[in-house]
């Protein structure tokens, strides 16, 4: 019997495990460079971190990603940390130097790549809906890459709080908070407009943060981490009003793309990854 790959997990893990669309874009990039690699997808307890972490260091793993809940107990494991995944105190990318586990965290860049096709994010002015860890990410790497001004707009303070103060004083971009409202106004002058939070992500394909598009500057570039769908409500709406629009799928691909030149040193095909990325969300 022929088991496909969602069989195959089901078979490995004893009870069915979702497909792994990571998985499926990066073994496509694979698959096109005719690289002999494999990505595989394993869930690992909380408890069994320690043991997995020296698992895949004992098994010589050129590296792996990570995701919630392990993106910060990982640290402790790790040898050292990319300057990225320092500042954003998150690991969501593993990838082996010589005898070393080093920490990376490729989501703020991956979301970077997307925003430098359309604009240079130095000297711009951010609104950043969201302050939880998509949205801490992309903060981190604006800040580096010199924006002058990063409004933050979340529904608790406190965690907005937690980000601003963990940013000021390593950074010279002016950072501030903007109560979470409905509707959210945004005001004339912000260059790149952002939705960092979960809101819109499927199941819940209706939601969109509550901004009043009809008052945004159609000058402004509106963008989404939601890679599925990869057209949200909040983008969709942004069109309509006349602005550029970034979608979150060309983040998932580019954060997959700085993991897979990590691991292999290749620059991947972006357009095999999205292929395969629309093929598992159109499912
Ligand atoms: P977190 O749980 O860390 O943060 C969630 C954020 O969404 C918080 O700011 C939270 O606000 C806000 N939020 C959630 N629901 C609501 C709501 N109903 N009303 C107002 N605010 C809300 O998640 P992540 O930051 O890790 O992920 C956020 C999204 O980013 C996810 O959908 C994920 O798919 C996407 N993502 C995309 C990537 C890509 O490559 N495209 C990479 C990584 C993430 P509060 O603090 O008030 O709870």
């Amino acid at each position: 019997m022929k088991l496909n790959f969602k069989q195959q997990l089901t078979a490995v893990f004893g009870h069915p495990v979702a497909e792994n669309p990571t998985q499926v874009m990066v073994e496509a990039a694979y698959r096109h460079h005719d690289l002999d690699w494999r990505y595989l997808t394993v869930e690992v307890l909380p408890e069994d971190l320690p043991a997995a972490v020296a698992g895949a260091r004992a098994m010589g793993f050129a590296g792996f990603n990570l995701t919630i809940p392990h993106k910060v107990a990982v640290i402790d494991h790790l040898d050292s940390l990319g300057e990225s995944a320092r500042m954003i105190g998150a690991v969501n990318c593993v990838v082996r130097r010589d005898a070393e586990l080093v920490g990376e965290n490729t989501d703020g860049r991956g979301f970077l790549e997307s925003l430098r096709s359309v604009i240079d994010p130095a000297h711009t002015t951010v609104m950043l809906i969201g302050a939880g860890g998509a949205a801490r990410a992309i903060a981190v790497e604006l800040c580096l890459a010199g924006a002058d001004r990063i409004t933050i707009v979340n529904r608790s303070e406190e965690r907005a709080a937690a980000l601003l103060s963990d940013l000021s004083g390593s950074v010279s971009t002016a950072l501030q908070y903007q109560a979470w409202s409905d509707p959210i106004v945004v005001p004339t002058g912000v260059d790149v407009l952002i939705n960092a939070t979960s809101i819109g992500l499927y199941p819940d394909v209706e939601a969109s943060p509550p901004v009043d598009f009809d008052i945004v500057d159609r000058r402004t570039i509106v963008a989404d981490v939601i890679p599925n769908p990869p057209v949200t409500p909040f983008l969709t709406r942004a069109a309509e009003r006349g602005c550029r629009t970034i979608d979150g799928l060309g983040m998932l691909i580019n954060q997959g793309r700085l993991g897979i030149k990590y691991w292999t040193g290749l620059d991947p095909e972006p357009t095999v990854m999205r292929r395969a990325l629309e093929e598992v969300f159109e499912r």
